[in-house]
């Protein structure tokens, strides 16, 4: 259709710039969702903790306050109970995570860094859901091996977050489908890395995105080439594959 044909060379033209800050048509629009959607039914515990990490040098990392909606919705859809979070900073998704959860729910959470799990910790706390955490600070793949040697984690992950180095999804991917059960659920975040997974070679990228794209390019591929797994790939934040294991 004409304006169908019209209406997508405008989007090609707005989205040019690599790394825009939105997936959507306008920063507007997604001004709106969050105004509308996301801050007025955004629990008081997780405002608190988004106030305190936008105070944080390295607050590009913090899952985005729509994503963590969207994540505690998804968990109360798949009346998830028990989980695992890989890459937690300040504990933004992981707090979305815990409200989700029934009271005797489960999140393992790692990180090799616990000052910053630490900073949100006492906001985790007064929310009353950090008896339902059991934070592992270090790298998470042989956190991850032991799972898999100690064959009793088999197959019992309701749902997991991945959102750490990039560089790993594929090691993590081996071995989470072993850990996640049959018809549960794996996110794998920021699947579309600012962008740059459709940036042409000589893109000006800043190193680290540059660096990390060649990984996200093949987990993407992998993932769509999986048996194993449906997928679908959303633009909500950075992007996030879902991964619902099938056999
Ligand atoms: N989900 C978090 C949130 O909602 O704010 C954001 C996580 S941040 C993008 C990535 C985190 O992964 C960092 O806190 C970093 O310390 C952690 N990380 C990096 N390498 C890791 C590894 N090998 N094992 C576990 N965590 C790791
Ligand atoms: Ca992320």
């Amino acid at each position: 259709m004409a304006t169908n044909g019209e209406g997508k060379q405008q989007e090609v033209s707005r989205h040019q710039e690599v790394g825009h800050k939105s997936l959507l048509q306008s920063d507007a629009l997604y001004q709106y969702i969050l105004e509308t959607s996301v801050y007025p039914r955004e629990p008081e515990p997780m405002k608190e903790l988004r106030e305190i990490t936008a105070k944080h040098p390295w607050n590009i990392m913090t899952t985005s306050a729509d994503e963590g909606q969207f994540l505690n919705m998804l968990l109360k859809l798949i009346n998830a109970k028990n989980t695992m979070e890989i890459g937690v900073y300040t504990g933004y998704s992981l707090l979305a995570t815990a409200l989700a959860l029934p009271d005797d729910g489960k999140i393992l959470a790692m990180d090799i860094n616990r000052e910053n799990y630490e900073l949100g910790l006492p906001v985790i706390e007064k929310a009353g859901v950090a008896h339902k955490i059991d934070f592992r600070e270090g790298p998470a793949l042989p956190v991850l091996d032991h799972m898999i040697e100690d064959g009793k984690y088999h197959g019992t992950f309701d749902f997991i977050f991945v959102d750490a180095d990039k560089d790993n999804y594929l090691n993590y991917h081996k071995r989470l489908i072993e850990l996640v059960k049959v018809g549960g659920v794996i996110g794998y975040d920021n699947t579309l890395w600012n962008g740059s997974v459709v940036a042409p070679p000589d893109a000006p990228l800043r190193k680290y995105v540059r660096y990390y794209r060649d990984f996200v390019l093949e987990l993407n591929k992998a993932l769509a080439a999986d048996p194993r797994i449906e997928i679908c790939m959303l633009p909500v934040g950075d992007g996030i594959t879902l991964c619902r294991r099938v056999n």
